[in-house]
C-alpha cells in the first residue's frame, strides 16, 4: 500500500513539475531550457526530461540558438502552435458562431451557422455533428480538438451544471447543456459560461486589456449585463449569476423591467433603451443605420447616445464603486458607439465619483468586434491548455 502511495505522489510531483515547465514555457516562448530551469527554480535534468517528452509528443518545437551568449549557445523551445486547435462558440438566438483558433489563440477559421429552431437538443445534435467533422479535417495534429469554449445568452449553474436563466432562449431554462454535450463528444473536454463573463475573458486575453488584473466587462443586446474579472479569474458567485447589475435599481420609480422590479438600468442604458430614446425598433432601424447616423452627426441619434452614456455613467459609478476595476470595456453591440458614448459616460461619472477614485480606471470600447465573446469562448479553452498537454503528454 505504501509503495501505490508513493507512486501517487510521483505522479502527482511530475505533474506539478510539468504545468510549471508548460506554464513558463506558454508565458515566456521561446525560452532555453536552462532559463526555464531558472524561472521555475527545478533542476536542468528535470526540465530537460519533461521539454524532451514533450518535443518527443510533438508539443513543443526546437527553433534553433539564442545566438547570445558565449560557448555553446542553448537552444530554444517553443510551443507548437499547430499540434492542435481551439473552438470556440458564440450561441445567439437566431445563430451559432464558431472561432477556432491554433494554440495560441491566433484565428484560422470563423464560420455563422443560422439557426431557426430553438430547441437546445437540436443545437447540441448540430454542433456535436460539426465537432466531428473539424475532428477529422484535424486529425492530423498531435493534440486534436483541444477543447470547446461555449458561450451561451443568459446563465449556467455552475452547482446544478444546468443553465440557470435566458431571457431570449427559454427552451434552454434547466437544459443540462454539459452533460448532454459530453454524451455526444465524451473525448473533447468542454467549457461554457455566459457572454458577459467570455467577453471579459476574450478581453483579458486578445483585447487591449492584455494582462490587466482587475477588469470589468459591460455588454448588451436587448438586456444589459456585466462579467468581472479578478486577479487571473471571474467572479461568478455561489450559483454563477454575479453579474447581473442590468437589473441593480437606478430609478426607484421608474420603468418597469421585465424582471418585475422598477427602474432597472437596463431600461436606461441598454439597446432596448436607445431604441425607446429613439423612438423606433431594429425592424425599422438597424444598428448599423444607428452607428453609421451617429458618425454623419445626425442630431436625434447623437442626443439619444449622449443621454444613454449619461445612464451608462450611472450605473458604472456603482460598478466602479463596487469593483475598483483598473479597466472597464464596453463591449457587444454597445462598442460600436464608440468614443461618443465613453465622452458622456465620463461626463456622469466625472460629477458623481471623487477624482481620486477614477484617476486609475480606463474606459474603452472593446475592438474585438463580432468575434469579442467567440475570443472568450477560445479563452476559456487556452485557460486550461498546460492540463489538457500533461494529459495527453503522460498517455502511453
Ligand atoms: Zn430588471
Amino acid at each position: 500500500m505504501q509503495a501505490k502511495g508513493q507512486i501517487g505522489n510521483l505522479d502527482l510531483v511530475k505533474k506539478i513539475n510539468m504545468e510549471h515547465i508548460i506554464n513558463t514555457i506558454l508565458k515566456y516562448r521561446p525560452i532555453s531550457r536552462a532559463k526555464i530551469a531558472s524561472i521555475t527554480g527545478l533542476n536542468k535534468m528535470t526540465v530537460s526530461s519533461c521539454v524532451d517528452l514533450l518535443l518527443q509528443k510533438g508539443i513543443v518545437v526546437e527553433l534553433g540558438t539564442t545566438g547570445t551568449s558565449r560557448g555553446r549557445p542553448p537552444t530554444l523551445v517553443d510551443i507548437n502552435e499547430l499540434a492542435g486547435i481551439c473552438v470556440g462558440v458564440d450561441i445567439e438566438i437566431n445563430q451559432f458562431t464558431l472561432l477556432i483558433t491554433d494554440l495560441l489563440g491566433k484565428k484560422l477559421e470563423s464560420m455563422i451557422f443560422p439557426v431557426n429552431n430553438k430547441n437546445p437538443a437540436y443545437f447540441v445534435n448540430t454542433i456535436s455533428g460539426i465537432l466531428a467533422d473539424l475532428k477529422k479535417t484535424h486529425s492530423h495534429r498531435q493534440l486534436g480538438i483541444v477543447g470547446v469554449g461555449i458561450v451561451i445568452q443568459g446563465y449556467y449553474n455552475i452547482r446544478t451544471d444546468a443553465v440557470d436563466y435566458s431571457a431570449n432562449l427559454q427552451e434552454w431554462i434547466d437544459f443540462p447543456l454539459l452533460s448532454e454535450l459530453t454524451k455526444q463528444i465524451p473525448d473533447i473536454p468542454i467549457y461554457i459560461n455566459p457572454a458577459p463573463y467570455a467577453g471579459a475573458l476574450g478581453e483579458v486575453h486578445f483585447g487591449r486589456s492584455k494582462s490587466v488584473d482587475h477588469l470589468v466587462y459591460v455588454t448588451s443586446s436587448w438586456g444589459l449585463s456585466v462579467g468581472v474579472y479578478n486577479n487571473g479569474e471571474l467572479f461568478t458567485g455561489t450559483t454563477g449569476t454575479a453579474g447581473r447589475l442590468g437589473h441593480s435599481t437606478i430609478h426607484m420609480n421608474g420603468k418597469k423591467c421585465s424582471c418585475g422590479s422598477r427602474g432597472c438600468w437596463e431600461m436606461y442604458a441598454s439597446i432596448k433603451a436607445l431604441y425607446d430614446l429613439l423612438e423606433s425598433t431594429p425592424q425599422q432601424l438597424s444598428f448599423t443605420e444607428i452607428v453609421d447616423s451617429l458618425h454623419a452627426g445626425d442630431s436625434k441619434v447623437t442626443s439619444a447616445v449622449h443621454e444613454l452614456g449619461h445612464y451608462q455613467g450611472i450605473g458604472l459609478a456603482n460598478v466602479i464603486n463596487a469593483y475598483n476595476p483598473r479597466v472597464i470595456c464596453i463591449g457587444g453591440l454597445l462598442a460600436l458607439l464608440g468614443p461618443k458614448l465613453i465622452n458622456s459616460i465620463w461626463n456622469t461619472l466625472n460629477e458623481m465619483i471623487p477624482e481620486r477614485f477614477l484617476r486609475n480606471v480606463e474606459i474603452y470600447c472593446s475592438d474585438l468586434g463580432e468575434l469579442g465573446v467567440a475570443h472568450g469562448g477560445v479563452s476559456m479553452v487556452i485557460g486550461q491548455l498546460s492540463n489538457t498537454i500533461i494529459h495527453y503528454s503522460l498517455l502511453e
